[in-house]
């Protein structure tokens, strides 16, 4: 489930990222991880708000990845 939208997606339309230290990164295969959609990936500055919020992520560090995420989606 996406945690921005909260929307049920398939595995494959769903990144899994994580939070370390009060940031957001890749999952890196160890630590508790949570999934974005890719609609939300693309969406804008809200969605950053949205996850910074609910899972008590530095904003900016959300922000930078959803960033760096959106411009290697490529379907
Ligand atoms: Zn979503």
């Amino acid at each position: 489930m996406c945690v921005a939208c909260q929307k049920r997606e398939f595995q494959k339309e769903l990144i899994r990222v994580q939070k370390r230290e009060g940031k957001m990164y890749l999952y890196s295969g160890e630590g508790r991880s949570f999934y974005l959609c890719k609609a939300c990936l693309q969406g804008n500055k809200h969605i950053a708000k949205i996850v910074a919020g609910r899972m008590k992520i530095d904003k900016k560090s959300v922000e930078a990845l959803l960033k760096e995420l959106s411009s290697n989606v490529k379907d």
